[in-house]
């Protein structure tokens, strides 16, 4: 059984050592993945035993894993025995059905120490409670590591999920949590509500941010994400993590970026031909998880696309640090031959004061995803117009889009098609008009 033991001294190793160890642990793992991982065995068929001295090398001779890979082999990719599950989540998968993705007890234990390590990082203590707004059910994997996290931390953990408004002010207003963990839009709308409600939250310092950017590509607060540090009045911090290689990437005190876990995870960043990107450039974010039993990966493509920087963080760790994610590679638009991300719309969209709800419909030309219309709903007392609007977008996207002003009503019909977990603000209709929805979820 391994370890997983924080130990707050190996946070600031230096490089040589960071790059010793990572060289030993991802050979262990593509060992472990050519013993045990159906799919990988004949894929590491052709490659020497992996050693300290030749892993790097040879995980760059490998190919890449893609969601696609995953979604098509998903039961080849076990490679613990059955009686050694302890945990089945879902992640979204490319054709229709979700993934199941399974965890071991060791995996369980690295889930809740590579969470606990980000939660350090960024100044969680033992006498912190932290407010839950995410679900740990539905077959998320991303609310049982924050839990996990915090509980090996020392700190104490209020699960109140995906609950109302009013249920999330009444606590508050009783427990007085100094750390809220949330989606940005949520916490934007929690914070108004509790102004309403003259419930003063002067006891939240710190806002921990999922699913939704709150920083720009320079890894400065973007207008949404000083916004929501100024209503509240607490440090905001953004995390990333997808459920296939259970890594996350938090931001730490000095906020610019999320450090790597060096003993956890390999981190690449790589351009359309599957070069690697240099440091600020920007690509897709490729994950190998190190010390993973249940469902190991090598060169995972998570579909995100961001870029790393590597010089010696103001926090003191010498560990590379992810940007924030610029958005999905499926739904990057080129409008006018300019690139743009639902992200970056929608964080502009955030921080207009009087939009309730929004989403963007794509058009999609052999593959491409050329043209897009936004649709918002506003409040009855909000002054904004389809022309200012489309103003703000322009300065934020540098691009001119569309903009519709709807009914709420109208614009919830289709934010929550069906039974979606969750809203989906993001839709393509390609050449034959069909629709897709893009929810963007990992
Ligand atoms: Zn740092």
């Amino acid at each position: 059984m391994r370890q997983f033991k924080y130990n707050r001294q190996r946070e600031f190793l230096n490089r040589d050592v960071i790059r010793d160890e990572q060289a030993q642990l991802l050979a262990e793992h593509i060992e472990y993945c050519r013993e045990k991982s159906p799919y990988y065995a004949k894929m590491c068929n052709h490659v020497p035993v992996a050693t300290a001295a030749n892993s790097f090398d040879i995980l760059s001779s490998m190919p890449f894993t893609s969601k696609d890979d995953l979604s098509e082999n998903i039961n080849y990719f076990v490679a613990a025995p059955e009686c050694d599950i302890r945990d089945i989540s879902f992640s979204s998968g490319t054709t229709g059905a979700p993934l199941p993705i399974v965890y071991t007890e060791n995996d369980l234990r690295r889930l809740a120490y590579n969470e606990q390590k980000a939660f350090m990082a960024c100044g969680m203590t033992p006498l912190d409670k932290i407010l839950l707004t995410c679900t740990m059910d539905r077959c998320f994997i991303a609310g049982l590591a924050y839990r996990e996290g915090a509980r090996a931390v020392g700190a104490s953990v209020i699960r109140n999920g995906l609950n109302s408004l009013e249920s999330h002010a009444g606590i508050i207003a009783a427990i007085k949590p100094s750390i809220i963990i949330g989606v940005p839009s949520f916490l934007k709308k929690l914070i108004k509500f509790l102004i309403s409600e003259n419930i003063d939250p002067g006891f939240v310092k710190k806002l921990i941010c999922i699913g939704e950017p709150v920083r720009n590509s320079n890894c400065q607060l973007s207008l949404a994400g000083s916004l929501l540090e100024e209503a509240w009045d607490a440090k905001v911090y953004s995390t990333y993590a997808s459920s296939e290689t259970i890594t996350s990437f938090c931001d730490c005190e000095a906020g610019c970026g999320g450090h790597l876990h060096h003993d956890l995870a390999i981190l690449e960043i790589i351009d359309d031909n599957g070069n690697q990107c240099g440091p600020g450039e920007q690509g897709e974010v490729v994950i190998t998880p190190l010390q993973m039993e249940g469902m190991p990966l090598l060169r995972f493509k998570t579909g995100d696309i961001s870029q790393y920087f590597d010089e010696k963080c103001a926090c003191g760790r010498s560990t590379p640090r992810l940007g924030p994610i610029a958005g999905r590679k499926q739904q990057m638009m080129k409008i006018s031959g300019t690139t743009v991300y639902p992200e970056t719309v929608f964080s502009c969209l955030e921080a207009l004061p009087g939009i309730i709800d929004y989403y963007i419909i794509a058009q999609s030309h052999d593959g491409h995803l050329t043209q897009a219309e936004v649709t918002v709903s506003i409040s009855s007392d909000s002054t904004l117009t389809v022309e200012t609007l489309s103003n703000r977008i322009a300065a934020t996207a540098r691009v001119r889009l569309p903009v519709a002003i709807k009914p709420y009503e109208q614009v919830c019909q289709q934010i929550f098609p069906g039974a979606s977990r969750k809203p989906v603000r993001f839709f393509i209709v390609d050449d034959k008009e069909t629709r897709h929805e893009h929810s963007g979820d990992n």
